[in-house]
């Protein structure tokens, strides 16, 4: 995708509105127009990467701090009991827009949200044929 149709690329160049609330040298982090809870923000680096598998680890280490020092941020600012990280990696994880980035979720006690999955117990062969295969 070209940087100039790239709604993250642009915001971080200042070319598209956006509630900024922190940026540095590497990252950009703003207020998500969808937000999934009260002050849910997302963390980008400047330079386009299409997702986790693509990202320039420099700019990945810069995501995570920056995501840390939000985190911090809405705990102290807004009073969230908790937070969650979340990457959504290609359309199969529900990836929408195509910049990597990382959300950051605030939570509250007692909140709604629920894990994207239902945790069933594994069948232990399987799990240590799946590790094999990761090893
Ligand atoms: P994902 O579905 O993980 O790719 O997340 C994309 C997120 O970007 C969604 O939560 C959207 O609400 C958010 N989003 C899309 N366009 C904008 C925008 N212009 N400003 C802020 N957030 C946006
Ligand atoms: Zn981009």
């Amino acid at each position: 995708m070209a940087e100039s149709d790239c709604i993250f690329c642009r915001i971080a160049a200042a070319e598209l509105p956006a509630q900024i609330v922190a940026q540095d040298e590497r990252t950009v982090s703003f207020m998500d127009i969808f937000p999934g809870a009260v002050g849910h923000a997302l963390v980008i680096p400047r330079a386009h990467s299409r997702n986790l598998l693509d990202v320039d680890p420099d700019d990945l280490a810069a995501v995570a701090l920056a995501a840390q020092r939000l985190a911090v941020r809405v705990r102290e600012r807004l009073g969230a009991d908790g937070v969650n990280l979340i990457n959504s990696t290609e359309q199969a994880a529900g990836q929408t827009v195509f910049h990597f980035h990382v959300h950051v979720l605030p939570r509250y006690d007692g909140d709604s949200l629920r894990l994207p999955w239902t945790p069933a117990e594994a069948d232990p062969a399987q799990l240590a044929q799946l590790a094999e295969r990761l090893r």
